[in-house]
């Protein structure tokens, strides 16, 4: 596109950590490294520099998203080979990086012990760190999220049951199910980002600080849970719980169960080690209800991360009707989908810039809803995640471009994948 090292973004304002706006101003890109960089030095030369005039909009970091099953047509839990799912990964990731979706979390759902097997040393590579260097116009597949199988089988949501299993032997039945290529750190990072578990199955409350220790992020999910067992689960280590108000019970007043973890105090006072979780949500309007939505994010702003839980029917693209998946017939309208000919839900097909409008249309200001997909899933998982997205210098200069009214353009590493002026 361009011949130029530098990119100046100039007449932009940024979208701060907090979600306010910065004054007008610039950023600089190092297109030979794919970072966001200081202005270049006189002795640089300017012509050496490209600068595009963003008209005023808005700039924030690149979209991720932490809990994704598939999208444009690939189910990431489903493996018949390894080349088909390569394939298949390379097309989904490209997906979502037009979307503005730049990283994102590879999420598995309950699987057969062998279906582990297969997937996982694939996703290993697949997120490895040269995989996180600049792959033009991908997705970063940031590590992976391991959704089950230790989960409750009265709030299995779409996992397939007979997959459901307790752990007796503690962190043992954990390697034995995943493999220990799971286990193995590279670069000091843990290649699993993230797991779901209940804390209310055998053997996982006990489990849960080893998990941590090697660098996994427990979140409290698909779970009957009761409130004791909510709060021992986030004291033994637990930092998020997935997708809010689905897969667990409602809140009582008098038993509010996990969704009441949003009631701790925000820091964690009096010499308490409870810690108020980050929360993902589904704000795709049928999942969650708005207006629960806009009260969990009230509840705990800093703490909110939208989500799209999607599965391969993910595609704007895709046309309203019946589409054929597997043995079943899935229909898609009004932003949703279900099984063919009822009202059972089939999953989330919710873009996740859709997800951002959704929630600022609940009165929610736009920049602050683009934080919730963006600095916070961010600083939930931590380490190099966190280091690398946001838009200080040495940052990935994988960015979203916006007006007040939605997404405006894409950047990834360095590189404009789309920018509609
Ligand atoms: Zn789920």
């Amino acid at each position: 596109m361009t011949s130029e090292r530098y990119i100046q973004l100039t007449n932009i304002h940024l979208i701060l950590p907090s979600g306010a706006l910065s004054a007008l101003t610039s950023l600089y890109i190092d297109t030979n490294t794919g970072l966001i960089c200081s202005p270049p030095s006189s002795s640089s030369g300017v012509d050496e520099i490209l600068t595009i005039d963003l008209k005023g909009h808005w700039v924030s970091p690149g979209m991720i998203d932490i809990q994704i099953n598939g999208a444009f047509g690939i189910d990431l839990s489903d493996f018949t080979d390894e080349k088909t799912y390569v394939d298949g990964f390379k097309k989904m990731s490209e997906g979502l990086c037009k979307i503005g979706v730049t990283g994102f979390l590879p999420t598995i759902i309950s699987q057969t012990k062998e279906n582990y097997h297969s997937i996982l040393p694939l996703l290993g590579t697949l997120s490895s760190s040269t995989s996180l260097d600049s792959k033009e116009r991908q997705s970063r597949s940031l590590g992976y999220h391991l959704e089950g199988p230790f989960i409750h089988p009265r709030k299995s949501g779409c996992h397939p049951t007979s997959n459901l299993i307790t752990a007796p032997k503690g962190l043992h039945s954990l390697v034995e199910t995943y493999g220990e290529d799971s286990f193995v750190r590279r670069n000091e990072d843990s290649l699993v980002k993230m797991i779901t578990v209940a804390p209310d199955v055998e053997g996982i409350l006990e489990v849960i600080p080893g998990l941590v220790e090697r660098g996994w992020k427990v979140s409290l999910g698909h779970t009957n849970a009761s409130t004791e067992q909510a709060l021992q689960g986030v004291a033994n280590g637990a930092t998020l719980l997935t997708h809010l108000f689905n897969a667990m019970p409602p809140m009582h007043h008098r038993e509010p169960g996990l969704i009441g973890l949003l009631g701790l105090p925000p820091t964690s006072s009096n010499g308490s080690i409870v810690k108020r979780p980050y929360f993902s949500i589904i704000a795709d309007g049928i999942h969650v209800h708005p207006q629960a939505v806009c009260m969990a994010y009230n509840a705990h702003p800093d703490g909110c991360i939208l989500v799209s839980d999607a599965m391969h029917m993910l595609d704007p693209s895709l046309a309203d009707g019946v589409h054929p998946w597997r043995d079943q017939h899935i229909e898609k309208r009004n932003g949703g989908i279900t099984l063919a000919g009822t009202d059972t839900l089939a999953g989330s097909i919710l873009p996740l810039p859709q997800a951002v409008l959704n929630l600022s249309n609940s009165g929610i200001p736009l920049s602050k809803a683009v934080v919730c997909a963006t600095y916070t899933p961010a600083k939930a998982l931590g380490g190099e995640v966190e280091n690398m997205i946001g838009l200080s210098v040495g940052c990935w200069a994988d960015l979203c471009i916006w007006d007040g009214k939605g997404l405006k353009g894409v950047w990834k590493g360095g590189k404009e994948v789309w920018y509609e002026g």
